[in-house]
């Protein structure tokens, strides 16, 4: 076995059966029952002893034209995990992968387990990217793959539009294939497409995991050019997707609406919360750009066991530069924010 597999410390994620699930930024409202029924009845009028389109031709041509996207830019995998590591074997395997510190951790984990050489710019203090010091990082290395996520994860910053264009087109102008992972992209009310269309090396990542409200379906996808999707797309196993993730994902598309309601209610109650615990004495709640934010609190330790006992689960990320003190807070229904905002309230 390769020594930088045995190395690396399996994903960190344990698994808390506690009312109130705010640990990974799922939406909190499942996928509509009435949208559930189509699928199914899709699913059912389909035979099931044959295999899938073996590239998803038909889904990619719903995402193509949902996102205003040539078919041939678009590439669907199992969750955009999956394309995380498809694009660290086409850029980043023997050669460079850059990020931020701190970052998405299925970045570095794929990096390190591939054998990348991982390399990770500190943010400022107030979580923007170091532009001058990133550019800095690509002139000292060889070509790899660059990550931007906008907004950012963990931080739930958004940078200023200026500060990504600059960083983008000077990567892409050295050959570097930026990923603009835009996971939360709805939440922000902004997007980098117009970016993408310029930079020939550029991507957008996207996932149906947050704001669509089907992370227990597994799919992600990539907006490229047709010639870098088509490198990616060498590297997806044939008849990746299969093809009730297919028929449950163009129900989806057939209905966006539901999702952007999603998305405004989200908004909603992140400010609400955001303001109920602005006058805290101790905790910070810090603005957030997603559907989550952080919470800086004097002891992350005692806070995060104070929620659990109110039934609340968090995410743990004071063990991360700059992050000391915090939890990483998801967005709940408004009876769920309720609670947390009553737990946190408890806290000195
Ligand atoms: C949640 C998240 C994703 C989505 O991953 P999937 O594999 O599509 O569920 C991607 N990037 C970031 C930064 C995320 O937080």
């Amino acid at each position: 076995m390769r020594r930088a597999v045995r190395d690396i410390p399996a994903y960190p994620f344990t698994p808390i059966d506690v009312p109130i699930k705010l640990d990974q930024n799922e939406n909190p409202a499942d996928f509509p029952a009435e949208l559930k029924a189509r699928a199914a009845e899709k699913l059912l009028a389909l035979p099931w002893n044959r295999y899938p389109d073996l590239h998803a031709e038909t889904l990619r041509a719903a995402v193509a034209r949902y996102e205003g996207w040539a078919e041939a830019g678009v590439v669907v995998t199992p969750g955009s995990n999956v394309l995380i590591k498809l694009l660290t074997e086409l850029a980043g395997i023997g050669q460079t992968v850059v990020t931020s510190d701190p970052t998405f951790s299925v970045y570095t984990l794929e990096a390190q387990m591939l054998g990348a050489e991982l390399v990770q710019v500190p943010l400022c203090d107030d979580f923007s990217l170091d532009v001058p010091a990133t550019q800095a990082a690509l002139d000292a290395h060889t070509p790899g793959l660059l990550y931007v996520t906008q907004p950012h994860a963990p931080t739930a910053h958004s940078d200023s539009p200026q500060a990504v264009r600059a960083l983008v087109q000077y990567a892409d102008a050295r050959g570097w294939v930026t990923v603009i992972d835009e996971a939360y992209y709805q939440y922000a009310g902004r997007d980098y497409r117009d970016l993408v269309r310029e930079c020939p090396n550029a991507l957008s990542l996207r996932t149906f995991s947050k704001a669509w409200g089907l992370a227990g379906v597994r799919a992600g996808y990539l907006l490229a050019s047709p010639q870098l999707a088509a490198q990616v797309q060498k590297l997806v196993s044939a008849f990746n997707l299969n093809f009730l993730t297919q028929a449950v994902l163009e129900t989806a598309l057939e209905h966006p609406e539901y999702m952007e309601r999603s998305v405004r209610e989200a908004v909603a109650e992140r400010e609400r919360v955001l303001a109920a615990l602005s006058t805290h004495p101790t905790c910070q709640a810090l603005p957030s750009q997603t559907n989550f934010f952080l919470l800086r609190t004097p002891d992350a330790e005692g806070a995060y066991r104070h929620l659990l006992a109110r039934g609340i689960v968090v995410r743990r990320q004071d063990k991360l530069r700059g992050l000391q003190g915090c939890l990483r807070v998801a967005i709940g229904t408004p009876p769920e924010n309720d609670a947390l905002i009553a737990a946190v309230r408890e806290l000195r």
